[in-house]
């Protein structure tokens, strides 16, 4: 892409930043400006997807019917499942060792599956970092199961940071060790891969997966349910090596076994065939028009970088949740000085054409979800308006 370099300064370069957003979101969205969707999930989808779903549903070409009358035994179908797992293995560059499983259930039900084959029967207890809301949910269901060790605990912190790779003291010997790469909550983001060589390795991507590249190969297993960063509700990637599911116990029902979905393609019983094919639609804009997970990465770099600022520069009008050198790039948290304000903030955002920005349930704030289908433009926006806020209201007596 030509314009990379041009991305990671976008943020200190305000012209560069018009010419070089139009490009990108030629090449994003081609047709939609506002209202802009910065939901936490599901997520903003790529327009190009939206579109030729939207003409799928009526009629998938070459087929008599639209996309949600299709068996999930058809030939039809078992291209897609194939395409969207060789899109994904292509971005990753990914080693057969990995099966790639297409999975109902969300992320919660991999918090089960995840214990249920590698602690339901072990010694050992699992290593676990509770970094958050997700990872907290994860260490619940993993309880039941068997024991679990919290190797890092962010909580009395209030969830502001990560641990570094020093202050993690891994037991050679643990069942697994389990992190969450995205805090879709608290907006906190591993910008490295903790964990011990010896130690099976397990990951919920579910926030950001596609969103950079990354290095699968240490991983023994990583899911990401579809409806953060990738597609609609309803399906969960699961990338699993084959040692794992050499160690899936016998006699597990079969919806909780790995291996019968890697067995039957992915296809053990119904598949969720309106989810599989927009992910897959998702896949192969990554990979056709975004160019590959690099340039994604630099794109949601620079939009992160430009919020970041707003928020740093806004003389603490803007008060980030995460320590800096934890801030997501996918999930941008902050707060403003009372909720009165934020319920203000979120009002005049919604007037201004800009969607879904209230922080989760449990934290309150503010969060602007970044995922890969949102523009740059659509970040200046919301840039822009909060400028134009914290002007009109940081004086006030209003607030
Ligand atoms: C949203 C979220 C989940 C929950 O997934 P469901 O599909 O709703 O079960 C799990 N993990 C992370 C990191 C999330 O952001």
């Amino acid at each position: 892409m030509e314009n990379l370099a041009a991305f990671h300064t976008l943020h200190q370069v305000d012209l560069a930043f018009f010419v070089n957003t139009a490009v990108a979101d030629q090449r994003l969205t081609p047709t939609k400006t506002a209202p802009h969707n910065f939901s936490g999930g599901p997520g903003a989808l790529p327009q190009p997807v939206l579109e030729e779903t939207q003409r799928a549903i009526m009629q998938v070409p070459g087929q008599p019917f639209g996309l949600l009358g299709i068996s999930h035994r058809s030939t039809w179908f078992r291209d897609v499942v194939d395409e969207a797992e060789a899109n994904i293995r292509e971005l990753l560059q990914l080693s057969d060792r990995y099966s790639v499983l297409f999975l109902q259930g969300g992320g919660s039900l991999q918090f089960s599956m995840v214990p249920i084959t590698l602690l339901r029967h072990s010694p050992q207890a699992a290593e676990y970092l509770e970094t958050g809301y997700w990872s907290h949910r994860a260490i619940v269901e993993a309880r039941r199961e068997g024991p679990v060790h919290v190797l890092w605990n962010g909580r009395a912190a209030g969830f502001r940071s990560l641990p570094a790779p020093s202050e993690l003291h891994h037991n050679p010997e643990a069942a697994y060790f389990h992190y969450v790469s995205n805090e879709t909550v608290e907006g906190l983001q591993f910008h490295h891969s903790p964990g011990h060589e010896n130690v099976l390795r397990v990951c919920d991507m579910s926030s950001d997966f596609l969103s950079r590249p990354f290095d699968a190969s240490p991983f023994a297993l990583i899911y990401a349910h579809a409806q953060k960063n990738l597609g609609p509700a309803g399906v969960t990637v699961v990338i699993v090596r084959e040692d794992i599911l050499e160690r899936v116990p016998d006699n597990l029902p079969a919806m909780l076994d790995y291996r019968e979905h890697a067995c039957m393609g992915s296809i053990y019983n119904t598949a969720p065939v309106f989810a599989i094919y927009v992910t897959m639609l998702v896949t192969r804009w990554l990979r056709d028009s975004v160019g590959g997970l690099e340039e994604m990465e630099a794109i949601n770099r620079a939009k992160a970088a430009e919020l970041y600022q707003a928020i740093d520069a806004s003389q603490g009008f803007y008060r980030g949740h995460a320590a800096p050198e934890a801030r997501s790039l996918m999930n941008v948290v902050f707060s403003l000085l009372s909720p009165k304000l934020e319920q203000r903030f979120l009002a005049q955002a919604e007037s201004a054409g800009l969607y879904g920005l209230a922080g989760h349930r449990s934290l309150g704030g503010i969060r602007a979800s970044l995922y890969n289908a949102v523009t740059p433009a659509a970040v200046h926006a919301l840039c822009g308006f909060m400028e134009f806020f914290r002007l009109r209201y940081q004086d006030s007596d209003e607030a």
